[in-house]
């Protein structure tokens, strides 16, 4: 009786993973870094393309192994901005999304880190669908590697605040941005990588002691704990007082400035005396403010007027951080995180 073979999925796997793999083959070393290079940079699909590769190399590889870990399942592209939203399927059928920005002076790739997101904060459409599990580094990059060869353009950043709370899947997450930065592989810069947390401190100290040089975004949304917790749940576990000590000593030991992500919620955090309470929390921390006109995608929040939001980001102008505010695209094709993934499964 034959056994069917399990094959393994290359792709996620770092330098050191893929020596492994080829010395068990056996083949010579040199032949990891030609796959590294057409995995990542190449972006190949199959190894019949790999054709610095023997014909019975190619040949041994497909038996034993398989490159990509996600189907397309829907794209909407936004008339308004150009922004693509991509919903894919996994192996096991689970469904993510990942949303292209183009821009004047970049071209963004907005990432999921987890098939839903435990931590349920009460304005996001991730939190309403629960959590299911984290992705692989595989599963993260390859959110990349896909939408460059369907760009066929070069992603010049990558955020990772798409479904899923990165610092909930930490080990998966720094692999990938690893593998997204790394020069034999999609090569985007450090600085053009950013990692948005909700404020998990523990994995905010690691990435520090760890000297991790890509960007740290802290998503705050309130600035005192009482409002904190109302939308964040996970803030009774990480009070401000910690969040900040922690922010301190990343600045500190890194010398970087986090960027303090604010979602303006109408009614909720827009007032005069929330700025006030924003620019105390935040008066000695070096930091960048994004102010975020909450883009409606739960029963409940709304978007402040423009009028308010300038009015907010006026309030906020004796700050020493550079305060900028940020329309969120594509709100015409649901771009807001977990949107698309919750309409679909709602459809299912
Ligand atoms: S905002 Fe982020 S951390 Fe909060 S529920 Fe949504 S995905 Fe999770």
């Amino acid at each position: 009786m034959s056994e069917k073979t399990i094959k393994i999925n290359l792709t996620g796997l770092d330098q050191s993973e893929l020596e492994k793999f080829v010395a068990e083959l056996p083949e010579i070393k040199f032949r990891s870094r030609q796959l590294f290079s057409w995995i990542y940079q190449k972006k190949a699909t199959d190894f019949a393309q790999m054709s610095d590769l023997s014909l019975p190399l190619r040949r041994k590889l497909a038996a034993v192994a398989e490159i990509g870990l996600l189907a397309l399942v829907e794209k909407s592209i936004s008339p308004q901005s150009g922004s693509t939203k991509y919903l894919f399927s996994l192996q096991d059928g689970r469904r993510i999304e990942s949303v292209y920005i183009p821009e004047k002076d970049r071209r963004t790739l907005c990432i999921s880190s987890q098939v839903g997101c435990a931590l349920g904060c009460r304005f996001c459409a991730t939190g309403t669908l629960g959590f299911t599990r984290n992705l692989s580094a595989g599963e993260i990059v390859d959110q990349v590697l896909f939408a460059e060869r369907d760009q066929m353009l070069e992603i010049t950043n990558v955020v990772f605040m798409g479904m899923g709370e990165p610092f909930m899947n930490t080990d998966a997450v720094l692999q990938a941005a690893a593998l997204i930065n790394h020069a034999d592989g999609l090569a985007i810069g450090s600085r053009h990588i950013v990692i948005s947390t909700v404020g998990i401190v523990p994995a905010i100290e690691r990435f520090t002691a760890e000297k991790h040089r890509y960007k740290l975004a802290v998503s705050l949304h309130a600035a005192t704990d009482e409002k904190r917790v109302q939308i964040v749940p996970i803030a009774r576990k990480y009070p401000l007082a910690q969040l900040m000590t922690a922010l301190h000593a990343y600045y500190e030991k890194s010398g970087r400035r986090p960027t303090i992500e604010y979602a303006l919620l109408a009614g909720f955090n827009d007032s005069k005396a929330d700025a006030i309470a924003l620019q105390k929390l935040l008066r000695s921390l070096p930091c960048k403010i994004n102010l975020i006109p909450y883009n409606p995608a739960v029963a409940g929040f709304e978007r402040p007027s423009p009028e308010r939001v300038d009015a907010f980001a006026a309030w906020l102008a004796q700050m020493p951080a550079a305060v900028s505010v940020r329309w969120s695209q594509g709100d015409d094709i649901n771009a807001a995180c977990g949107q698309l993934a919750a309409r679909t499964q709602e459809r299912q």
